[in-house]
């Protein structure tokens, strides 16, 4: 393995906790390396995923990049080197490059540029995606915005208040979210965040609170949640890891909200008294307190709100019950709906067919 190889191992498993993927991000080996890839991440099938420099001069409390702890970098040309090389023996098909800050924003951020810059001008036509850093120029991210298919900053906390608990260094108004209101302009629908749930002691009515807002603002294309781990050697070493189920959860929630059509106040009702989720699926929770639908007849924004129903579904339903109407759970597969999870949300009388045939 080359320095430059050996190194770039060391720089992947340092980016661990930036997230391109809403499911565990799977580690595979390849090669004769210990280099490792996110086979399920966002925009192409093999991402790498890799930091700039191993080392920061932040001190966010849960992140063991903090304090200079490791010393590692790569240059610009170094990565894109490696990377390329990977990349033409067709190990890899896309690129997600994050870093630590060990000196200046702006120095730090003009590089990440410049190794997609140096990609594109070597003939990289493949997924790029450049994380934006906390208090970056207007212009760099500009330029982010104009190499990178994607562009992401992490909002990592709800408020200004939770995050001044975790990563006191950082503004959130000003160093984050006003960074985030630039990259909706320069690269609308095409930028991405990220929340450590549990990190700050939030609620997940907080959660909610910072996702409606989101949504609503600056229209991320997605928002991954990461379950707070503790980190040895970190200020927040003994505080309790996050259930890995409160993250499924919330993408469960984020589906309801992006896909579902369902509000912030819709989805309110699967809080608890503590503005808290229980581990169990929201659609489901919010279902349980509705009335059953008649699947003959319920409008689609209906049918979306029934478990095992999701978009595909309810269309399959409005067409085909206008040729023959639903009679029971066991007729939903027609449609492609498991009946165990749906029918005990429906009913299933009435119903108009439409005459698909001359009756002489
Ligand atoms: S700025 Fe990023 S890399 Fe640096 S300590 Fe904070 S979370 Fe870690």
């Amino acid at each position: 393995m080359s320095v430059a190889e050996q190194k770039l191992s060391h720089l992947t498993a340092a980016s661990r906790f930036d997230l391109c993927c809403s499911g565990e991000c799977i580690r595979t080996l390849f090669g004769a390396s210990h280099i490792t890839y996110n086979p399920r991440a966002e925009g192409c099938e093999r991402m790498l995923k890799v930091l700039l420099h191993g080392a920061c001069s932040y001190d966010c409390a849960y992140c063991d990049v903090r304090l200079q702890r490791e010393r590692l970098s790569l240059s610009p040309d170094e990565l894109a080197g490696t990377f390329l090389g990977f990349w033409r023996e067709g190990l890899v098909d896309g690129l997600f490059l994050s870093s630590g800050i060990p000196r200046d924003v702006d120095l730090v951020m003009q590089e990440l540029v410049e190794t997609g810059e140096i990609l594109r001008r070597r003939g990289y036509d493949g997924y790029l995606h450049l994380k934006i850093l906390p208090g970056a120029a207007r212009a760099d991210i500009h330029d982010a915005a104009r190499v990178a298919n994607r562009i992401s900053i992490n909002l990592e906390a709800t408020s200004p208040d939770r995050l001044g608990g975790i990563a006191g260094v950082k503004d959130y108004r000003q160093d984050i979210l006003k960074r985030q209101a630039w990259m909706a302009e320069e690269k609308p629908g095409h930028h991405t965040t990220q929340l450590v749930l549990g990190a700050a002691g939030e609620t997940d009515a907080e959660v909610l609170s910072c996702v409606a807002d989101q949504y609503r603002r600056v229209r991320p294309s997605r928002i991954y949640f990461a379950a707070f781990r503790a980190l040895p050697g970190t200020p927040l070493a003994v505080h309790p890891d996050t259930p890995a189920w409160r993250a499924r959860r919330w993408y469960q929630a984020d589906y309801l909200l992006r896909d579902y059509g369902v509000t912030p106040d819709a989805l309110r009702v699967a809080l608890d008294e503590e503005g808290l989720f229980a581990n169990r699926d929201p659609k489901e929770v919010i279902a349980a307190g509705n009335a059953p639908v008649n699947v003959n007849t319920a409008p689609r924004r209906a049918l979306l709100m029934v478990p095992g129903i999701g978009p595909k579904g309810a269309d399959r339903i409005l067409v085909q019950r206008r040729v023959r109407p639903f009679t029971g759970p066991a007729d939903l597969a027609r449609a492609g709906i498991r009946g165990k999870a749906a029918g005990r949300h429906l009913t299933f009388g009435g119903g108009e067919t439409v005459q698909t045939r001359l009756v002489l």
